[in-house]
């Protein structure tokens, strides 16, 4: 392969991704499993985050008489803002000279000698530090465990797709990341690079007809989600399927959903195995969060109706609606003041 990006400075970006994320304790305990906080991070490195209407620039890091800012565009999908950020952050941390970022920083490839040749050192340990800021090694696995996917289930741009959304990154970082892990070769990659999002979005939700798909994901959950913190645009769509003993009398209740601001616009029921008498099925359902919906962790009760107390079955996920394409002053969430229960 040709050797795009220099090895020093692949290293540098590394290596400072690394400590960071080390020192913010994000490689442990819950964040270990969970997509990372990139926008918290710059929060905690005492930089103020401000979100603006930008274009065609995507993000600059600022220096103003010694006071260090990012300014981040609200005109792209969370996976490039949350991209975008991460390449400011290693400015900062790099101690960079400020500097801003047009969608240039999107459609390089780490591994694309062309993309490389003129770029300054310093693009490029910004570059490297994004990159495995915020597609560590260690969530690849994470992820791949906890949901069962192995290096075939990765070779279908469904399965990469949703691995992305976990990630908060886009699909074409994502497979980027699956390479540098050598979970995909350079072939698969080529092949998987050739998928449409919005050709994947679709078949999720085929009876559903959307107008457009360019600023909705449509998360597929799982009970291997449980716990799952879901970062969700405003408009984005969640098939949820989840084993119901319907046989022994047990049901799924979304209730708590609807409480919540969700809307139920699909419930289903399919048979896991057909013909086998006694076998559980799926329940599913489409759903769409509203605008009000507040972030905080939702509980699902599989319960039968008459013995409620009985064995009940619970799956939860952490709801965290996307505020970024406000404009704005970040500020991290606070559970305090949230709905969370
Ligand atoms: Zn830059």
């Amino acid at each position: 392969m040709a050797s795009g990006i220099t090895r020093e400075a692949v290293l540098k970006g590394m290596r400072a991704a690394l400590r960071l994320q080390r020192d913010l304790g994000l490689d442990r305990g819950e964040a270990r499993g969970q997509r990372v906080d990139v926008f918290g991070a710059i929060y905690k490195e005492n930089v103020p985050l401000l979100f603006r209407k930008l274009e065609p620039l995507l993000g600059a890091y600022l220096r103003e008489d010694g006071n260090p800012g990012i300014l981040l565009t609200t005109r792209r999908p969370l996976g490039q803002q949350r991209f975008t950020a991460a390449h400011e952050l290693g400015h900062h941390i790099l101690n960079h000279d400020p500097h801003a970022d047009d969608d240039r920083i999107l459609r390089r490839s780490p591994d694309m000698a062309r993309d490389y040749m003129h770029l300054p050192p310093a693009e490029q340990e910004a570059d490297a530090f994004a990159s495995y800021f915020l597609v560590p090694d260690w969530l690849i696995g994470t992820l791949m465990r906890r949901h069962g996917w192995t290096t075939h289930h990765l070779q279908d741009p469904g399965t990469v797709y949703q691995m992305a959304l976990r990630l908060g990154a886009s699909y074409r970082a994502t497979l980027y990341a699956l390479v540098r892990n050598k979970v995909i070769g350079a072939g698969v990659r080529q092949q998987l690079a050739k998928a449409q999002p919005a050709a994947l979005k679709r078949s999720l939700v085929a009876d559903l007809s959307l107008e457009t798909t360019q600023n909705i994901d449509v998360w597929h959950l799982t009970e291997r989600d449980e716990g799952t913190v879901i970062e969700a645009g405003r408009d984005d769509l969640f098939v949820v399927k989840l084993r119901e003993d319907s046989n022994a009398g047990y049901l799924w209740n979304f209730e708590e959903l609807e409480q919540a601001g969700f809307a139920i616009l699909k419930d289903g029921r399919e048979q896991v195995a057909e013909g086998v008498i006694g076998a559980p099925t799926i329940r599913h359902i489409l759903a769409r969060a509203g605008h009000a919906t507040a972030h905080g962790t939702y509980t699902l009760w599989e319960r039968r109706p008459w013995a409620p107390n009985d064995d009940p079955k619970q799956w939860s996920f952490d709801y965290r609606p996307v505020y970024t394409h406000d404009a704005g002053l970040f500020r991290p969430f606070s559970r305090q003041a949230s709905g969370a229960r």
